[in-house]
């Protein structure tokens, strides 16, 4: 089978050169096996998501010469399919609607969770308390958000795992709670969202970054749910600066918008990165 691989950044800023490392890694695992690679633009945040980074990632991407197969997929013209997989996770009895801030939430926590410095836990990395889990009249016309019952979920799919670079890696959603699948502000998470598309795409292996690896708990346990087949996956050691500090769209110097500008080779700096080597300044985490 020819794999389908594919980048997936978020609009909220100019990628970086762990982006172009991540997109050019997606890309050759593709190319060199005469597979596919897609394009798809995450943006069902309305806070943080920018029609002009979209232009940017488009620009960087062409500037580093990695072109993509197919029509590109913007996640905010999918939303239906999203509020489509929650009504079937919904009528399975397996989410609840929660009304919490995150001020009730910060308020209401003790102590920090394993998988909070991917994110993929609760608000500030911390897990859920189950606060709203088995409200009895739950008022809809609240602003509210959709959690998975966590522990109902996990016991309803049993056992679980994937393979990462080819090893098997068991699945332990229950260490991230009851997570959010639909926001109060966006009718879909990143883990549903991320989850509905790459099968929708037919995305047979995923290269991404090994900051997203946790997150992985969660996604594969979403499959099992919805009768989704399982990707594999190739999560990839991050770039970070030369003290160790992970690479942020925030930093403006980094971005690769700025090395264009000050005048870097596009085809210099993709042959050194597929020869493993990295511009001066910058370095790869090793875990
Ligand atoms: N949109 C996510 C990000 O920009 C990446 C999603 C993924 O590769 O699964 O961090």
């Amino acid at each position: 089978m020819q794999p389908v691989t594919r980048f997936a950044p978020s609009p909220t800023g100019r990628l970086h050169l762990g982006h172009a490392y991540s997109a050019l890694l997606a890309h050759d695992f593709a190319r060199e096996r005469d597979g596919s690679f897609l394009l798809r633009i995450e943006d069902i945040d309305p806070g943080r998501s920018r029609p002009e980074f979209v232009d940017g990632i488009l620009e960087d991407l062409l500037w580093l010469g990695l072109e993509w197969d197919d029509a590109l997929l913007y996640q905010s013209e999918r939303l239906p399919l999203y509020a489509e997989a929650l009504e079937r996770l919904k009528a399975r009895g397996l989410l609840y609607p929660c009304f919490c801030t995150r001020a009730d939430i910060a308020a209401s926590i003790a102590a920090p969770h394993p998988g909070s410095e991917s994110g993929a836990g609760g608000p500030d990395g911390h897990l859920y308390p189950g606060t709203c889990r088995g409200l009895a009249a739950a008022d809809l016309s609240r602003p509210h958000a959709w959690r998975l019952d966590m522990a109902k979920a996990a016991a309803l799919a049993g056992p679980l795992g994937w393979t990462d670079h080819g090893v098997e890696i068991q699945a332990e959603p229950r260490a991230f709670g009851d997570v959010v699948l639909a926001r109060k502000d966006a009718p879909a998470s990143y883990h549903l969202a991320v989850t509905v598309d790459d099968a929708a795409q037919g995305v047979t292996d995923i290269v991404r970054g090994r900051d997203l690896f946790a997150a992985t708990h969660v996604h594969r346990l979403l499959q099992a749910l919805l009768d989704l087949p399982t990707p594999d996956y190739h999560h990839h050691p991050l770039l970070t600066d030369t003290q160790g500090n992970r690479l942020a769209k925030r930093h403006q110097a980094r971005t690769l918008a700025s090395l264009r500008e000050a005048g870097m080779d596009p085809e210099a700096l993709v042959a050194a990165l597929r020869l493993g080597e990295l511009p001066a300044g910058y370095s790869r985490a090793e875990a």
